[in-house]
């Protein structure tokens, strides 16, 4: 059955940590007129059958011949009721994820979407599309960072289809600017031989990998940065810190820390709110917080310090075990991304946008 073998292929790819990381990503599978989505809020390493919504097709491809309201809210407000509309009867109780149109515009059985840190070294990279095309040929659709839901969707709808008319077939690979990769096949086995390919030719291509080891770290600093985090956020806060060699090595100066003061992939902004703040010491942090604070109307998650690494903040385990996972990615990425010509942040509009987003306050409150 088509569901089972979507199943086995999301445990499988959803528990490599190499590919996804908290609850990010998602599958689907096409059988006749129905397409199965991971439902919103679903895990793909622990996902069962229960977790896919079945859709009709044809109701999803009816969306892109519609005409949207231009307002960023009416317009998202109205495909996402169309999307939801699109749910087969019986399945109102489940919240398709919201990248379910750019799965439909494949037609291969199998979809795999991820947001590898691998990949977004080169989505996320100053040179990506030029690299890209140098090691994927004319494999592939790339599409340049842009508004997420409707917006997005129907961009890649629009490239899919010159892509069909120039090369007389779909594209079964979609890389997503500051965001991911699609992977399409007819079966289980061909998507993990192309994400193989993909994952070999990176692999290949980066010189500079990162060092998670524990580094050089001035212990006395870290613990005043402790009791200071703790005075500003109260004593309920719980802080992971991460003294790596890599985190120290960005945190060294400003401009050493330039490359992670903005954010890279949606997920990013999500589970580590779209910047840190920068400290030289610990005496710095108190002003720091307060400053953001005052500007954004939120408190910041990570905070860096030079000589310490990072304190990746929040008010439970969960939430400052998955920021720290998050910001480690970020240092990954912005590592990854010195190989096709340095980093290349999210715009701050893009970011503004996302950070103001529902459905992604709606992603991050299911992962809380
Ligand atoms: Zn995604």
């Amino acid at each position: 059955m088509i569901i089972d073998e979507l199943v086995s292929l999301s445990n499988l790819y959803g528990s490599n940590e190499e590919l996804v990381l908290a609850g990010g990503g998602n599958t689907s599978a096409k059988d006749g007129d129905v397409m199965y989505i991971k439902g919103s809020g679903t895990q793909l390493a622990t996902i069962t059958a229960e977790g896919f919504v079945k859709m009709n097709r044809q109701a999803l491809a009816d969306i892109f011949t519609k005409e949207y309201p231009t307002d960023d809210d009416a317009r998202e407000a109205q495909a996402l009721a169309d999307l939801s509309a699109a749910r087969m009867p019986g399945e109102e109780s489940k919240r398709p994820s919201v990248e379910t149109l750019l799965h439909s515009l494949f037609p291969h059985t199998f979809v795999l979407h991820v947001h590898p840190a691998l990949v977004n070294g080169l989505t996320c990279a100053v040179n990506g599309k030029a690299e890209a095309e140098r090691m994927f040929g004319d494999g592939f659709i790339w599409v340049e960072s842009c508004k997420p839901g409707y917006t997005l969707s129907k961009i890649c709808y629009d490239k899919m289809k010159a892509y069909m008319s120039e090369h007389g077939k779909a594209a079964d690979m979609l890389l997503l600017q500051n965001h991911g990769i699609f992977i399409a096949a007819d079966t289980a086995e061909k998507i993990g031989d192309k994400l193989a390919d993909v994952m070999s030719k990176l692999n290949a291509a980066v010189v500079r990998w990162s060092d998670f080891d524990s580094g050089d770290y001035d212990g006395e600093k870290a613990q005043k940065c402790f009791d200071v985090i703790y005075e500003v956020y109260g004593d309920d806060a719980v802080i992971t810190y991460e003294p790596s060699a890599e985190a120290l090595k960005f945190a060294e100066s400003p401009e050493t820390a330039q490359a992670v003061m903005k954010p890279f992939t949606p997920d990013h902004i999500v589970y580590c709110k779209a910047e840190p703040v920068y400290g030289f010491c610990n005496g710095c942090i108190k002003g720091a917080v307060n400053k953001y604070f005052e500007e954004k109307g939120y408190m910041p998650k990570i905070i860096i310090i030079s000589g310490c690494g990072f304190f990746a903040v929040d008010m439970t385990p969960k939430g400052s075990d998955t920021a720290a996972i998050l910001f480690n990615d970020a240092l990954k990425v912005a590592t990854y991304a010195e190989s096709f010509g340095g980093p290349l942040h999210m715009t701050d509009e893009l970011s503004d946008f996302i950070t103001n987003w529902e459905v992604e306050s709606y992603r991050q409150k299911q992962n809380a």
